[in-house]
């Protein structure tokens, strides 16, 4: 089902009267430099709402569109197809007739979703353009918010089939594996709910730590990690393993992340393989940094997330000029040093690279950690030149395999293979950190003082 779109999304918008000329310009340039789609550029700058763009592509296909927050929808006819389809598909049966199925869809060309529903429904299905999340506010309404005793009662049921396995008692065994066959293996329901708990709080990944007591869960929301859960350790396997299973089957299409990491295992949601779409290629080299970048040079992700993710994000640049070349890569940096400045001259607050996910508000925890940050490296690689600032982080990779990072390690393994003095740039740019030359801080504090 494709057909070329008669006007561009972009004009769309333009033609409606919610985005100017000039803003859509802007938004254009950004779009290639920063590898994303123009309608995320312009709702990451606030230029136009969800609806805005939900309408404005249902124009864009010559579909109709509905605005979620208008109607009442019936829950007979939302009651054709079951909650996990609708929740699945992110989809909402409208209307009905004697052959027809009208549905509310975020991305009507997805055909998997269409035929689901089709094949439940028994009817043809007409899709109607919604924005996600008023369709997903909807799908709330009506199958209800999600209650957290569900999760608590079923990690409880876990531990005990766990607990019964290992035990190797052939009673509790039986019932283990009883409720195996019925489908309602306790493991695979928790981990389940952890993931519609998730996606409901639209989190855009699921952090699983191994502590040494525990498996901890995080979300990240808008841009900061929250830290959901602990699961008993003993669950950590079967849990592991669970989502290693998933990960073969459905969970990138079920589930709206855009990558998981966690050592060993990548998922990046399967949204990323449509055609065209450029965030799949730097998303699924980003997560492949991490193996050096988490994996093997570990770092506290709540305490100090620069640490893994800015060098991660640092390591899209060398992936670019690897693979395309240099001008390309340029491109990217300058697109995000557009972006950083950009958001300091709408008075944005410039904070430090080195500081804990809850100093950062919204937006600010991107823009610090994700541009600020490889801008911050690619400074330090400009200072240097390229070989030496790579025998630097070579030297930093080296030391540090299988150990837990701090700032001040970043820094030494600069200073020392290159033999310059970089507490004056490191303080600028990370911040006070411990391990950083006072006599630096202090000298940068009173020329601050001055300036004021
Ligand atoms: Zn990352």
């Amino acid at each position: 089902m494709q057909s070329l779109p008669k006007l561009r999304l972009g004009d769309m918008l333009v033609t409606a009267g919610v985005l100017s000329e000039k803003d859509l310009a802007w938004a254009l340039d950004e779009q290639k430099n920063a590898f994303k789609r123009l309608g995320e550029v312009l709702l990451e700058a606030n230029l136009v709402s969800e609806e805005d763009i939900a309408e404005a592509r249902a124009l864009q296909l010559d579909m109709p569109y509905v605005d979620l927050e208008d109607g009442v929808i019936s829950s007979s006819v939302a009651a054709l197809i079951p909650e996990q389809v609708a929740r699945t598909y992110n989809v909402l049966p409208l209307a009905v007739s004697a052959d027809r199925l009208a549905v509310a869809m975020v991305n009507p060309s997805d055909v998997e979703a269409i035929d689901a529903v089709q094949r439940h429904a028994k009817k043809r299905v007409e899709p109607v353009l919604a924005s996600e999340t008023r369709l997903q506010k909807t799908l709330d309404q009506i199958y209800g918010a999600f209650d957290s005793a569900d999760i608590k009662a079923s990690i409880k049921q876990a531990i005990e089939d766990v607990e019964f396995t290992a035990d190797d008692q052939s009673q509790d065994a039986d019932i283990a594996e009883e409720r195996r066959q019925s489908g309602q293996a306790p493991v695979v329901k928790t981990v389940n709910l952890i993931l519609q708990e998730a996606v409901k709080q639209h989190a855009s990944d699921i952090h699983l730590e191994p502590r040494a007591n525990c498996l901890e869960i995080r979300y990240r929301v808008d841009g900061n990690l929250h830290q959901v859960r602990n699961l008993p350790k003993q669950l950590q396997p079967a849990v592991v393993s669970r989502i290693k299973i998933m990960s073969e089957m459905d969970i990138a299409e079920t589930f709206n992340f855009t990558g998981i990491e966690y050592p060993g295992l990548i998922i990046i949601a399967d949204r990323y393989w449509d055609t065209g779409n450029a965030n799949l290629e730097i998303t699924v080299a980003h997560e492949i940094a991490h193996q050096w970048w988490y994996s093997l040079v570990g770092n506290d992700q709540v305490g100090q997330p620069w640490l893994y993710e800015s060098l991660t994000s640092y390591s899209e640049y060398v992936y670019v000029r690897t693979v395309y070349d240099d001008k390309r890569a340029k491109e990217m940096q300058d697109g995000d040093r557009d972006w950083y400045n950009f958001y300091r001259g709408q008075g944005a607050p410039d904070l430090a690279l080195d500081l804990p996910v809850s100093s950062y508000a919204d937006n600010n925890y991107g823009m610090i950690i994700y541009v600020k940050g490889p801008l911050f490296y690619a400074e330090l690689e400009q200072l240097l030149g390229r070989e030496r600032f790579l025998d630097a982080l070579q030297l930093y990779f080296e030391r540090h395999r299988y150990e837990i990072v701090q700032s001040v390690d970043v820094l030494n393994a600069f200073e020392d293979a290159t033999g310059e003095d970089l507490d004056a740039l490191f303080y600028r740019w990370v911040g006070d950190f411990p391990g950083l030359d006072p006599a630096v801080v202090e000298q940068a504090q009173q020329q601050n003082q001055q300036v004021q």
